[in-house]
């Protein structure tokens, strides 16, 4: 299988080759050059199968020739193995027709464990192979960083920098991510949002000498590795509700959009898929986009979802380049474009962009009164990403279809949002039950590239 970039002017390179660098160096992201397809035969017989079988079974064409099937196999089983439910993403009815594909049974209880775990699994296999050492660098708004640094702490051919937004992350959140005591792994409290962490590290990944002369390699969903893992539980939850021979319907907290793109590519995959619906918090730039056609950069505001709380969508840029027939010049434009603030998309990409995806938005209100409601109707605790997916999922329902919310984060990570919607605190589970306990190590840092290159010289393992 062949990568290309969204802005057509990087190498092609192989299912490797992409994972280990991430971002193209075009600045664009990478895609398969052809989407493979299962028929409906294949999809039927992935019922009853353990997840880890179905993840093979739809990984395995992306990856081609860069492991073996052994290897594959061996990877997918640890990966999974951490986890706390034997289903692995398990789902959970919430009304007639209305279920919860509950993503938070990994190790930092968030549906990033599902990309992180398999993607650590596959750099370390990748690294004993060539030898090679390499620096991460992420940026995050929660719950990708500490994932990343349960993925990859303790590994000795392994560099990790984490980029948070200081003081805009939960205390959970911010814990999981400083309190590990591995000496290669460093969170990074920068004095910005997330969209400020996330320009930060588009910056230092186009500083090409800096990145090849710490070998940087990139964990956000931006690398197409994360966004292949997450196809899976599309395919798994969609089998155990009827799919193939029934339709069904998703509905997806975004953010960074890596998570819906991959329900995109499941649909395009041969998975029937009805309507593939983006929710968003306050910060519905997404929505706005979809409705108006004008992709316009604001203010983040802060919310109770703050894994959502951004303006600058990353894999957006993916779904253009489908919408646009994959023009990477057109693409390319469009994201000069952004830079100066915002751009208008063409009346044919809108057109395609509204046949994959539905929209809606739920406000900071309207997810506290979601997190209530459902406590009340079914006694379980959602967290507000969760709740933001509900609320928009209940304005879609459809007679005859089942709809599948995904449920991404254990309410435990956003006790405060949860405490004041339904008046309890979510305990965490056992295995991170002193977490309040432990010693924290976090290096707050200024919003500027040069500052942070620096520090990463200085801190990184020759
Ligand atoms: C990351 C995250 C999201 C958003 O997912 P994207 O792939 O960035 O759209 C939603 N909910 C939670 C809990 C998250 O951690």
């Amino acid at each position: 299988m062949r990568y290309v970039s969204t802005r057509g002017r990087a190498p092609v390179l192989d299912f490797e080759q992409a994972m280990m660098t991430g971002l193209a160096r075009d600045g664009g992201l990478y895609l398969p050059e052809a989407i493979p397809m299962f028929s409906a035969d294949e999809i039927a017989r992935f019922e009853g199968l353990p997840y880890e079988e179905v993840a093979r079974r739809v990984v395995s064409p992306f990856v081609g020739e860069s492991f073996s099937d052994a290897d594959l196999r061996g990877a997918i089983a640890r990966a999974y193995a951490g986890f706390d439910h034997i289903a692995r993403a398990p789902l959970v009815q919430l009304a007639p027709g209305h279920h919860l594909l509950e993503l938070s049974h990994g190790p930092t209880l968030a549906f990033k464990d599902f990309a992180m775990q398999l993607i650590g699994q596959l750099f370390q296999l990748a690294l004993a192979r060539s030898g090679n050492r390499v620096t991460i660098l992420g940026a995050t708004s929660g719950d990708t960083g500490s994932a990343a640094i349960e993925a990859f702490c303790g590994l000795s051919n392994v560099d990790v920098f984490i980029m948070y937004p200081h003081g805009r992350v939960s205390e959970v959140q911010r814990r999981q991510m400083s309190t590990p005591a591995d000496a290669n792994v460093h969170a990074l409290a920068v004095d910005g949002t997330f969209d400020d962490c996330q320009a930060r590290l588009k910056d230092l990944f186009n500083d090409h000498d800096f990145r090849d002369e710490v070998g940087l390699a990139g964990v956000n969903s931006i690398n197409w590795a994360r966004v292949l893992a997450q196809i899976v539980y599309y395919f798994t939850a969609a089998v155990s509700l009827g799919a193939p021979r029934r339709e069904v319907d998703f509905t997806v907290p975004t953010g960074n959009f890596g998570d819906i793109f991959a329900g995109s590519i499941a649909r395009a995959m041969g998975l029937p898929i009805g309507r593939l619906v983006v929710a968003t918090n306050q910060n519905d730039i997404l929505h706005r986009a979809l409705t108006s056609g004008e992709y316009r950069v604001g203010m983040v505001e802060p919310s109770i979802s703050p894994s959502m709380d951004i303006q600058v969508s990353s894999n957006f840029e993916r779904a253009l380049w489908l919408a646009y027939d994959r023009d990477g010049n057109a693409v390319a434009k469009l994201m000069d474009e952004l830079k100066a603030g915002g751009f208008t998309i063409s009346q044919g990409a809108l057109q395609q962009l509204r046949e994959t995806y539905v929209t809606g938005r739920a406000s900071e209100e309207e997810t506290t009164a979601m997190i209530a409601t459902i406590r009340d109707e079914t006694a379980e605790v959602i967290c507000p990403h969760t709740a933001v997916a509900v609320k928009v999922a209940r304005e879609h329902l459809r007679p005859g279809v089942p709809m599948i919310s995904l449920s991404t984060a254990h309410p435990a990570k956003f006790p405060d949002a949860v405490e004041a919607a339904v008046g309890i605190r979510p305990p965490l589970p056992q295995h991170m039950a002193d977490l309040f306990q432990r010693d924290e190590r976090i290096t707050r840092i200024a919003n500027d590239a040069g500052v942070i290159k620096s520090l990463i010289l200085e801190r990184r393992t020759e």
